[in-house]
C-alpha cells in the first residue's frame, strides 16, 4: 500500500472529546445537550444505529432522550411524537431515524422536526441556508468527509472534486459545502445519467464516492496521487463491512484514501454530536 491511510476512527476520537470539554464547560451553565432519536419499528440495522448513537451520547457527557415506538405507529402519532420533542427544552436535537416502516412519510416527518433542532441537516430550512452559503446544519456524512480533509490538510480551495452520487443525505449537500467559499472546490457531481464515469474522476484531485455499490472506483479510475474518500458501507456475503471503492487496488495509486470500517462511518456519528453540541449552544444563546 501506498497510499496514506485517512484515519476516521481516530479523528472521530477526537471530536468526541473536543466536544466532551465543550459539554462539560456547559454543564457549568446549567446546560447539559440531549439528542432525541425517533425510532419506529423494529429494524435491526437501525436499532443498532440508534443504540450507538445513545452510547457516543453518554460518553461526552450529553442527555440520550430517545423516542421508541411500535411498527404499528400511524403519522399522527409519529408527528404528535416529534412535537412533543420539538417542546421538549432538555432536547437540543431530534433526528428521525430511518428507514421508517413503509405506511409512514419520512419526508413530512423530517418537514415536522424544529429546523432549529434538526441535527441531521434535512430540513428544507437548513437545506437552503446550505445552498444559501448560510449553514446551520450541514449532514453529518458530509461534514465529516469535510472535517477528514481538513485534518489531513488536503486542499480543496482550487481543486476537482468529482463526487459519485447525489442523495440528499450525502453527495448533494457534499457537493454544496465543498463549492462554498472558503472551501473553494470545483465540484462535479456524478450520478447514473453520468456519462464516461472515468472521464471525470480521472480529472479529479478528489474522488468521494456515495453509491451503494462496491466497487464504484478501479484504481483505473482515478489519476496517481489522487484523494479517494469512500461513503459507503456494504455488507458482503459473508459479513464483511467493505466501501464503495476497490480499496487494495486504490490504494496502489491513490495519495491518501479512508479504509471501511474506520473512515467516514465513525466520522458521521461524531459530527452528529457536533450538531448536537452545536444546537444546544444556539438554543441556549437563543433563551439569554
Ligand atoms: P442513495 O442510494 O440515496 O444514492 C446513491 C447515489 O449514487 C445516487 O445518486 C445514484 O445515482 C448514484 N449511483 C448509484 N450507482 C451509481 C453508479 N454506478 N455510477 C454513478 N452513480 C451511481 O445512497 P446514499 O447516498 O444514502 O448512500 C450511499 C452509500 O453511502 C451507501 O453505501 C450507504 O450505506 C453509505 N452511507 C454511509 C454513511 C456513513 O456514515 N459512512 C452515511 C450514509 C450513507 P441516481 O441518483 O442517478 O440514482
Amino acid at each position: 500500500m501506498t497510499a496514506r491511510l485517512i484515519d476516521g476512527k481516530a479523528n472521530a476520537a477526537a471530536q468526541r472529546e473536543r466536544v466532551r470539554l465543550e459539554v462539560a464547560a456547559l454543564g457549568e451553565r446549567g446546560i447539559v445537550p440531549g439528542l432525541a432519536a425517533v425510532l419506529v419499528g423494529d429494524d435491526p440495522a437501525s436499532q443498532v444505529y440508534v443504540a450507538g448513537k445513545e452510547r457516543d451520547c453518554q460518553a461526552v457527557g450529553m442527555r440520550s432522550l430517545g423516542a421508541r415506538l411500535p411498527a404499528t405507529t400511524g403519522q399522527d402519532e409519529l408527528l404528535a411524537t416529534i412535537d412533543r420533542l420539538n417542546a421538549d427544552p432538555e432536547v437540543s436535537g431530534i433526528i428521525v431515524q430511518l428507514p421508517l416502516p413503509p405506511a409512514l412519510d419520512p419526508v413530512s416527518a423530517q418537514e415536522r422536526v424544529d429546523p432549529r433542532k434538526d441535527v441531521d441537516g434535512l430540513h428544507p430550512e437548513n437545506a437552503g441556508r446550505l445552498v444559501r452559503g448560510d449553514p446551520r446544519f450541514v449532514p453529518a456524512t458530509p461534514y465529516g468527509c469535510q472535517v477528514l480533509l481538513e485534518t489531513y490538510a488536503i486542499p480543496t480551495a482550487g481543486a476537482e472534486v468529482v463526487i459519485v452520487g447525489r442523495s440528499q443525505l450525502v453527495g448533494r449537500p457534499l457537493a454544496l459545502l465543498l463549492s462554498l467559499r472558503g472551501a473553494n472546490a470545483t465540484v462535479t457531481m456524478c450520478h447514473t445519467g453520468t456519462r464516461d464515469l472515468a472521464g471525470h474522476t480521472r480529472r479529479a484531485d478528489i474522488v468521494v464516492v456515495a453509491t451503494g455499490v462496491p466497487g464504484t472506483l478501479t484504481a483505473d479510475m482515478i489519476r496517481p496521487g489522487a484523494t479517494v474518500i469512500d461513503v459507503g458501507i456494504n455488507r458482503t456475503a459473508e459479513g464483511r463491512l467493505i466501501g464503495d471503492v476497490d480499496f487494495d487496488g486504490l490504494s496502489e495509486v491513490a495519495g491518501a484514501i479512508t479504509p471501511v470500517p474506520g473512515g467516514v462511518g465513525p466520522m458521521t456519528r461524531a459530527m452528529l454530536l457536533v450538531n448536537t453540541l452545536h444546537a444546544a449552544a444556539l438554543q441556549a444563546a437563543n433563551r439569554r
